[in-house]
Formats: C-alpha cells, sequence, structure tokens
C-alpha cells in the first residue's frame, strides 16, 4: 500500500477496508479491490480507488466524492435543473465539479456556447480524465475552459458574464468552506447576468441540516426566489441529498428541454418531482 493507502485503508483477514469518518458516531466502510492513483496534492489527498459495490471512487481526504456506480444521479440532478429552469442558457460556470461529470452533463445542451469550469486542484481533473473517464467520459468538448485557481477569488472579478453558475463543492472543510459563504453568494449574484441562476449542493437534510437551512437562506437573502430540491444518492451519508438554486428571475422549468434521451436518472417526472419536499424538510425551512 502507498502513504495515502495506508492512511484511509485498513486491511483485516486478507480484506482492504475504506473507512469514511462522517461524525462522531457513525463511520461508513467500503471494501476495495485495489487503489488505482494517489496522490498528496497542495490542496487534498486524493485517491482513486476500485470498490466492490460502487465501483471505481474518486476519494479526497478520505471522503467519498463520487462513484463509477451512483454519480450520475448528483451529477444530473445539479446540472438539468438549472438548465431546465434557464430559458436560453448559453454561458455556464462551474466552481468546483473536479470529476467533470458536471461538465458532461452540461455539454449534452447544444444551445449552451461556452464552458468555464474552475477548480483549485488540477490534479482531481487529471486523475478523473485519466481513470475515471464512467464519471468524466475524458470530455473534450472545445465549449469546456478550464481554470485552474481558487473559486472564490476567480468569481470576485466577474460581472454580468454567465446564465447559469452551478457550484459544484466539496464538503464546507478546507478550501471549500468559503464555497458557502454569504459573501460568495453575493459575488456568484454579481457575475450572473440580469436573468441568471445558480445551483449548490447544499449538504444532508438528515445529518446537516443547519448548513442545508444555512445555505438556503443566504440564498434567499440575496436572490428574489430560491428553491430547494432533493434526490437520494447512496453513497452520500443520510443518502438524502440536497440542492438550492437561486434566481434573479422567476422562471419556470421546461422539461421539454431536457436530453432525457442521454440521462440515467432524470426524466420528466423526477423534474417536476424533485421539488415536493418530504414534511420535515419543508418544516425545516419555515421554522424561524
Ligand atoms: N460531487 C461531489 C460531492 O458533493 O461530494 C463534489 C464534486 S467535486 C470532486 C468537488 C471539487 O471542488 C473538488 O475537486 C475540489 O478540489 C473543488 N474545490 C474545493 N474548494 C474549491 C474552491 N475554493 N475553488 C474551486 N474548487 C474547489
Amino acid at each position: 500500500m502507498g502513504f495515502l493507502a495506508q492512511k484511509y485503508l485498513t486491511e483485516k483477514d486478507g480484506q482492504l477496508w475504506l473507512t469514511e469518518d462522517e461524525r462522531e458516531n457513525l463511520k461508513i466502510s467500503y471494501r476495495i479491490k485495489n487503489i488505482i492513483f494517489e496522490e498528496q496534492s497542495p490542496f487534498q489527498d486524493i485517491m482513486i480507488a476500485d470498490s466492490y459495490d460502487f465501483g471505481k471512487m474518486l476519494v479526497l481526504d478520505g471522503v467519498v466524492q463520487t462513484t463509477s456506480v451512483d454519480g450520475y444521479i448528483y451529477n444530473e440532478m445539479i446540472s438539468h435543473i438549472p438548465l431546465c429552469i434557464h430559458p436560453d442558457p448559453k454561458k455556464v460556470l462551474i466552481i468546483g465539479g473536479g470529476d467533470c461529470g458536471v461538465a458532461r452533463e452540461i455539454c449534452r445542451y447544444h444551445q449552451v456556447e461556452q464552458i468555464e469550469m474552475v477548480e483549485i486542484d488540477e490534479t482531481v481533473v487529471y486523475a478523473s480524465k485519466t481513470f475515471l473517464p464512467e464519471i468524466s467520459g475524458h470530455l473534450e468538448d472545445e465549449r469546456v475552459h478550464f481554470y485552474y485557481e481558487d473559486g472564490v477569488h476567480f468569481i470576485k472579478e466577474r460581472a454580468g458574464e454567465y446564465d447559469v453558475i452551478i457550484i459544484d463543492s466539496s464538503d464546507p472543510v478546507g478550501p471549500a468552506t468559503a464555497l458557502f459563504e454569504k459573501e460568495f453568494y453575493e459575488n456568484i449574484a454579481t457575475a450572473l447576468k440580469d436573468n441568471g441562476l445558480m445551483v449548490c449542493q447544499s449538504q444532508s437534510p438528515i445529518f446537516h441540516p443547519a448548513t442545508m437551512k444555512q445555505s438556503y437562506e443566504r440564498i434567499s437573502e440575496i436572490f428574489p426566489t430560491a428553491m430547494l430540491y432533493t434526490a437520494v444518492v447512496p453513497t452520500y451519508p443520510g443518502g438524502l441529498w440536497s440542492f438550492t438554486i437561486g434566481t434573479k428571475k422567476y422562471q419556470k422549468l421546461n422539461p421539454e428541454i431536457c436530453p432525457t434521451k442521454e440521462t440515467r436518472y432524470v426524466n420528466k417526472s423526477i423534474l417536476s418531482a424533485c421539488f415536493s419536499l418530504p414534511q420535515f424538510l419543508q418544516q425545516e425551512l419555515e421554522r424561524k
């Protein structure tokens, strides 16, 4: 085992296990076949592991980000919902998104002319394009332009440029912490055109209701309309995951735009049903 594998994996009865420390009383373990890639970048520990039940996994600092078995659920849900709300998306910005799964989904929209992706860690993109084509699809579309820098600084220098901004961040620790701050959302609003909209992953309604609500409230304070929707992603703790949209101008979702022949999770029913929230979640958002 390499240095990183030793840090995050344990060997028991001849079996390799990757254990994700979720919280004080919860750990989730995956049985691993082998490690495909491991490198310590200036930002984080990066591993691609092949697991028995979830196929290939991108693991950052010991936390599973996406897998070849269930990654399409998250990537489709954070991409197609905003793209079907904006009436004419031409220029899209992705912040984070190093596994390239979101960029790959956005490329399915022929009306999109330019896709910019600002990812702090070039090694995540290299590893995903090289070893995780199930998610990245190798991504050779000429409309995609990569910037390797901190999304927080990148966005400060942009005004009225984008139709849609997708914040595909890791959890709010390390370099991703600032991607959940109010000032960052304000800069996102400035970077959007007058009818632009944003979406972010807003964490687990089960295990991180406070973070989810904080993101929702911050976005509601800045954008005239905020909307929260959910999907079930088996490898994310708690299963149920939330996403929050902030729009400058209310626009009705048009399911006809969605390239459903190419999607595996999103279809017309999901597009309209995902905004129906379970009772506990609705109450949590309404609670003062
Ligand atoms: N789908 C995943 C999830 O919810 O767990 C996250 C996808 S993606 C791998 C998250 C990416 O955000 C990582 O590659 C990380 O390097 C990048 N990232 C974290 N902080 C960032 C920042 N401040 N600016 C740009 N990218 C950032």
